[in-house]
């Protein structure tokens, strides 16, 4: 494998917000059994009209760039009855995602809630309705026909975090490419990425969601515009954060259906 292509797997695993690779055993006959970490910086890009100098030839099987063909269904059947993390001890149910798979729009909350958890569709418990409310009632207000099966929801973790507590970096990191690979399904127009947990799982900016929030970031090529959680909303003193999250929404919409 040649400098340049090394570089195009280590930044689409690095966007995919994976941050160690393993080299496999079989390709390191005589070393030890302990998989050794690949450090995720991108090997330098080739100043232009210049070879880099020949790498050392190390092989390494990586899957594809991109999962060719992905779908919903296949990241479904891959997630499986999960385990991969702590979060699973106590959930009742996965919180894959709902909505119009080809949707121009995807909204990312946090993870799921206790309604979420018993009833495995993201959004449906008070924060959720807030959440439908202001997408409908935005979108008539706007003159836009829309409702909130015609969009996609989904979480940064799939599974219930006890307590409601926010998701550790690694549950993030590990239930993180399940939602990259469905975003990379899906391929919308904008993501509206809800609350700080998701503003930083899309963005990797660190700053707090009242910084961040009703400007433009990027997930690879796609639009992300940060707004407030509905969570956040329902707190009655937020009323001036409320008017901030409409504003948000309808820039959201404007850019998508317009
Ligand atoms: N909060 C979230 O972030 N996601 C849900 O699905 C429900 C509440």
């Amino acid at each position: 494998m040649d400098a340049e292509l090394l570089r195009q797997y280590l930044e689409f695993y690095q966007d995919l917000g994976i941050k160690t690779l393993y080299r496999r055993q079989a390709s390191l006959a005589g070393e030890s059994a302990c998989p050794t970490p690949i450090p995720m910086e991108p090997p330098p890009r080739a100043p232009v009209g210049q070879a880099l100098p020949p790498a050392n030839p190390v092989h390494i099987d990586l899957p594809p760039l991109a999962p060719t063909g992905d779908t919903l269904l296949n990241i479904m059947e891959d997630i499986g009855d999960c385990h991969r993390c702590r979060l699973s001890a106590a959930r009742n149910k996965i919180v894959f995602g709902v909505g119009n798979p080809q949707s121009p729009l995807v909204f990312v909350g946090e993870g799921p809630g206790a309604d979420e958890d018993a009833q495995g569709i993201p959004f449906v418990g008070r924060a959720g309705q807030l959440l439908t409310q202001m997408i409908e009632g935005t979108a008539k207000k706007e003159g836009i026909e829309l409702l909130r099966k015609d969009i996609y929801i989904a979480n940064v973790v799939k599974c219930r975090p006890p307590e409601n507590r926010t998701p550790e970096p690694d549950e993030m990191e590990i239930c993180g490419q399940f939602l990259h690979r469905q975003l990379l399904a899906i391929r919308p127009k904008v993501i509206c990425a809800l609350g700080g947990t998701a503003a930083r799982a899309l963005t990797g900016h660190k700053e707090g969601v009242t910084k961040m929030r009703g400007k433009w970031f990027q997930w690879q090529d796609i639009p992300v515009m940060v707004t407030y959680h509905p969570s956040y909303l329902l707190r009655p003193y937020n009323q001036d954060a409320k008017r901030e999250a409409w504003e948000d929404l309808k820039k959201v919409l404007h850019y998508v259906y317009d």
